[in-house]
């Protein structure tokens, strides 16, 4: 009989500590709301321990999310426990996912315990909040560079202690598919109780194994697998989840397993997500690339004309990609947008429908032809928390090849106007000045890109810019037909981030 795969969806706590990948509680919950559509079995929702921004998205998430187990981190410290389950009580399938590091490093140089400790502060916290939880995951971080007689014994101490589902990490991307095979079987050997729980596993990307290492595990007897969308995460990313989904969607002849993802949804959800960081996937990732389903070669065009199964091993269709059709125009009604949103898997109050409409009309009287893309792009930014301390009001910036470039940005700052002017030898250079001329809290510009949502010499340019204040990095997004607006428009919202975080002395 096939074997249920479990998918565990990370993307909202170990993927949002990539670099530029940070999102605001509102869009958490849209792609919690989006990975529930996916069919994922579990969602680890963040860390409630880490922020109270981080506390208030678990709660939402707990609270809305009803077919998907959501999850919540804790370290195995009683404080992180209770703020787990203060975030996570309100969900239908509440899970505590608790952890401490087993690697003889990670346990002396980051945690300053002996082994003896290690042992007893897990099976205490397991305990502790299996007292309150009914289900509990248990991690060894670092699992992959721990002895692995000590991580038997802990396993088996933990789940005597109420551990329901065994998580079995490789941290740090270390391991290789065969030593992981190998380190698992070896485990359930050694172990008296890993055989009555669930086996999971974590892989990182760090060698290019993360998806390798999970199928590996599969095969040694795993059943959950820990991965995020388009493979994002901590320094290389995790184990991708699109990729882990169709190995065993289209080699289940192989694997012998079977899984709840609705991989319809996955080119959906990973445009969802790159919509809403403005963090885009390479053109040739697996699954999600944009050119994962071209064929240049006139060979294989010719081929896959007679037969698409000649270089398809699997159909556009499978994993949700359709053409990207015009979909409305400039005589498109509410009514009709309204609809489009609900189907994009946006749902906005009636006031931030009709400011993203408006901006739509806008739209869709400088653009001949509006695509899905151009409409999640209005949307995500509809979803932006607007503590708009700064705001746009006029620009002019005059540029060519024979004069200097000049540019006068006006914004108001708290409700004052207040205007920069600068020369430049380019246009987002002299704007960039400009605007930094008008405001008053010290930043330094990290990072500036940008790029076009669809093709056409009308598409709608894409700013994304990041700034550092203190230690700390804010990104900042903006779209519009003209990339200097838009431009303009990522610095500013980049620059109301900040100003946020200052005020509440924390940020999201
Ligand atoms: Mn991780």
């Amino acid at each position: 009989m096939a074997k249920r795969i479990y998918f565990f969806d990370t993307t909202l706590r170990d993927g949002e500590q990539s670099p530029g990948c940070s999102m605001n509680k509102r869009e958490k919950l849209l792609l919690a709301r989006q990975l529930e559509k996916m069919g994922v079995d579990v969602i680890e929702a963040g860390f409630a321990a880490a922020s109270p921004g981080d506390f208030e998205s678990v709660k939402l998430i707990a609270d809305e999310i009803r077919t998907s187990t959501v999850c919540v981190l804790a370290r195995t410290v009683k404080d992180d426990i209770d703020k787990a389950w203060a975030a996570v009580q309100g969900a239908a399938r509440p899970r505590i996912h608790t952890f401490i590091a087993t690697s003889p490093i990670h346990m002396e140089y980051k945690l300053k315990m002996s082994p003896e400790q290690v042992l007893e502060q897990a099976e205490a916290m397991v305990g502790y909040a299996a007292s309150l939880c009914p289900e509990v995951e248990f991690s060894a971080e670092d699992a992959t560079r721990s002895d692995v007689d000590f991580l038997a014994l802990v396993f088996d101490r933990v789940i005597a202690a109420g551990a329901k589902i065994i998580n079995i990490p490789d941290t740090v991307g270390y391991t290789t598919p065969d030593e992981f095979y190998h380190f698992i079987q070896a485990l359930r050997e050694k172990s008296r109780l890993l055989d009555t729980v669930r086996i999971s596993v974590h892989c990182h990307d760090d060698l290019g194994l993360g998806v390798a290492n999970s199928i590996a595990a599969i095969s040694a007897g795993a059943a959950q697998v820990e991965c995020t969308v388009s493979g994002i995460g901590e320094r290389a990313g995790n184990a991708a989840l699109e990729e882990i989904a169709m190995i065993l969607k289209l080699r289940s002849d192989l694997l012998d397993t079977e899984i709840g993802i609705v991989t319809e949804e996955i080119t959906r959800t990973s445009s969802l997500l790159s919509s809403i960081t403005g963090v885009h996937v390479q053109p040739n990732k697996a699954i999600v690339g944009a050119n994962a389903f071209a064929h240049e070669s006139g060979i294989h065009q010719h081929g896959v004309l007679a037969n698409r199964a000649t270089y398809e091993i699997m159909t556009p269709e499978s994993v949700g990609l359709a053409k990207n059709n015009m979909v409305l125009g400039k005589h498109s009604g509410r009514h009709a947008f309204r609809n489009k949103a609900r189907e994009l898997g946006y749902d906005l109050s009636p006031d931030e429908l009709n400011a993203v409409f408006e901006e739509f009309k806008e739209l869709a009287d400088r653009k001949k032809e509006i695509f899905d893309r151009d409409i999640e792009t209005l949307l995500t930014q509809g979803m932006q928390d607007h503590h708009d301390y700064y705001k746009l009001k006029r620009f002019v910036v005059n540029s060519g090849n024979t004069i200097t470039t000049t540019a006068s940005v006006v914004v108001a700052a708290g409700g004052v106007e207040r205007e920069g002017i600068s020369f430049a030898q380019g246009p987002i250079d002299a704007t960039f000045r400009a605007i930094e001329q008008v405001i008053d809290v010290d930043v330094a510009l990290e990072d500036f890109s940008l790029q076009s949502v669809t093709e056409g010499t009308d598409a709608l340019g894409y700013a994304t810019v990041t700034l550092r204040h203190g230690d700390r990095h804010f990104i900042g997004r903006d779209a519009s037909i003209n990339v200097v607006q838009a431009s303009i428009g990522a610095w500013l919202n980049a620059m109301n981030k900040v100003m946020h975080a200052i005020e509440t002395n924390k940020g999201e």
